[in-house]
């Protein structure tokens, strides 16, 4: 069988295999990128696009809804389920088109197709008995969905985000096993595009949320459309035309629904990887234990990046733990530490939930913004949520954030932003705050900061709130 010999394998071809392999090539390493379907990243197919084109639609259907109170009256929406699935097919579809093209413009003999597992540290075996010989490994092979047995059970009942997006229709109802950011996604769109759709889950946690107060926050929004049930455990049988599911705990009841979608968790998927012969230290769950400075397992020659190595699975982590990963494989032995940006992470719900940076811990003082009053979420009619801000006890310097608010994810970039800049409460109370937007709203919370921490104010600064702020 053929040996295929280069300086850097990566096994992968998502967003972060595909950072990693551009990364180690402009580093000069000579690159080969082993993928077993090149179908074109999770993103554009089954996860970012696809579930923000179905949250597209569903805003357009809210918004007509909402229409009246601002004295325009339109009738209730006809939502075309059909023609809903047909455009985030279609615009999905588009995006793939992208991402494959960008892999079809790799040079020659880069691309690998086959399923790689490893034979040593430094060489992977391909399902068709082909061997790969690298100085260094890149493991970037993303993430999967975790299908309970109970709902194995029910075959194509049960859906993940690698089959909904593929139904011709929209259902008639929908059980969302998983009130994680990614169920809490698809389950408002479900409910806002006229799906019958209540949440279930296991535990008592909600959207990945440690602030138990805004997590009740928004509960509270977020239950106004759509039942949502914590802490229950569930029974599902199959029916002749979809599901019987049963829960019981904090709340019990039984319910026939046309589908249910289990997003109970993405572990990554490193199950076949054979990660025995490498020799690496595993974490509980299996997975290679990796410095986040450089990605590198240990002192040995592989390298994690993406969703596969469960540290921050979003998008941007995995393109810049592939640049990372993927330079630093390049000049193996010798590895560089780059200073990793600051945590960051969107649900785009209504109201979007930003977390950003450090959870709360004693060193912290916590500064607090209602959006219930806020001018223009008024104005908007969207003044629902809140923003809490946390800041080092000693001199008011951010650290993090959870703003579940209107605007929040933008608004959670500029904090991202300005956490990453070491900014305090008063730096940023220093910069414009264009009035009236919901950025305003924060401002609350940074004089909470002020006041608590005692911080010298700017003899030019007015910390009056202008009229509707
Ligand atoms: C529904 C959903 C919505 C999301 N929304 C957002 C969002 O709005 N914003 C955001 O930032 N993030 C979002 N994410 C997360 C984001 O999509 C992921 O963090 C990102 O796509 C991970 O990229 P990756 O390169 O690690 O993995 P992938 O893109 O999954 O790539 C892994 C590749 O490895 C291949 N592979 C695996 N094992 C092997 C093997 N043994 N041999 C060969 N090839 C192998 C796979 O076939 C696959 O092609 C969402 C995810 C989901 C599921």
């Amino acid at each position: 069988m053929a040996e295929l010999n280069c300086d850097v394998a990566i096994i992968g071809a998502g967003t972060a295999g595909l950072a990693a392999e551009r990364s180690a090539r402009r580093a000069g390493a000579r690159t080969l990128l082993v993928d077993d379907g090149y179908n074109g990243t999770t993103c554009a197919t089954v996860g970012c696009m696809p579930s923000k084109l179905l949250i597209a639609a569903a805003h357009a259907a809210h918004a007509v809804r909402q229409a009246g109170l601002f004295g325009i009256e339109v009738p209730e929406p006809v939502i075309d389920g059909r023609a809903v699935m047909a455009r985030v097919r279609e615009m999905r579809d588009k995006f793939v088109d992208g991402t494959l093209e960008s892999i079809a413009n790799l040079p020659e003999g880069v691309a690998v197709a086959g399923r790689a597992r490893f034979a040593s540290s430094t060489e992977l075996t391909l399902a068709d008995g082909r061997r790969i010989t690298a100085k260094a490994i890149v493991v970037a092979t993303g993430a999967r969905p975790k299908i309970p047995e109970v709902f194995a059970a029910l075959g194509d009942r049960a859906l993940t985000n690698e089959t909904i997006f593929d139904l011709p229709d929209l259902p008639a109802s929908i059980a969302v096993i998983g009130a994680g950011p990614l169920g809490l996604e698809l389950a408002q769109a479900l409910a806002r595009l006229g799906v019958v759709t209540l949440v279930f889950d296991e535990g008592d946690k909600f959207a990945g949320l440690d602030d138990p107060e805004v997590a009740s926050e928004l509960i509270a929004i977020l239950e106004k459309e759509m039942p949502i049930h914590l802490g229950v455990k569930i029974e599902a049988d199959l029916t002749d035309e979809g599901v019987e599911l049963s829960w019981s705990g904090k709340t019990s009841g039984k319910r026939h629904f046309a589908y249910v979608l289990v997003a109970t968790g993405r572990p990554p998927q490193l199950a076949d990887l054979e990660l025995a012969a490498t020799g690496l230290e595993l974490d509980d769950h299996g997975t290679p234990l990796c410095d986040p400075a450089t990605l590198q397992c240990g002192d040995s020659a592989i390298f994690m990046a993406g969703d596969a190595d469960a540290r921050r699975p979003v998008l941007h982590e995995a393109s810049s733990e592939g640049a990372i990963a993927g330079r630093n494989a390049a000049s193996f032995p010798t590895v560089h530490p780059t200073e990793r940006a600051v945590a960051f992470s969107i649900m785009f719900t209504d109201p979007p939930l930003a977390v950003i940076g450090a959870g709360r811990t004693d060193d912290h003082v916590i500064g607090n913004a209602s959006y219930a009053d806020q001018g223009r979420a008024k104005v908007d009619a969207r003044n629902v949520g809140c923003a809490r801000i946390y800041a080092d006890k000693s001199d008011g310097r951010l650290v993090g954030a959870i703003i579940a608010a209107p605007g929040g994810d933008h608004m959670g970039h500029l904090l991202a932003w300005a956490i990453g800049r070491g900014e305090t409460a008063t730096t940023l109370l220093d910069l414009p705050f264009y009035h009236p937007t919901v950025e305003e709203g924060l401002k609350p919370a940074l004089l909470e900061i002020c006041k608590i921490v005692h911080a010298p104010m700017s003899p030019d600064r007015d910390d009056g709130i202008p009229p509707g702020a």
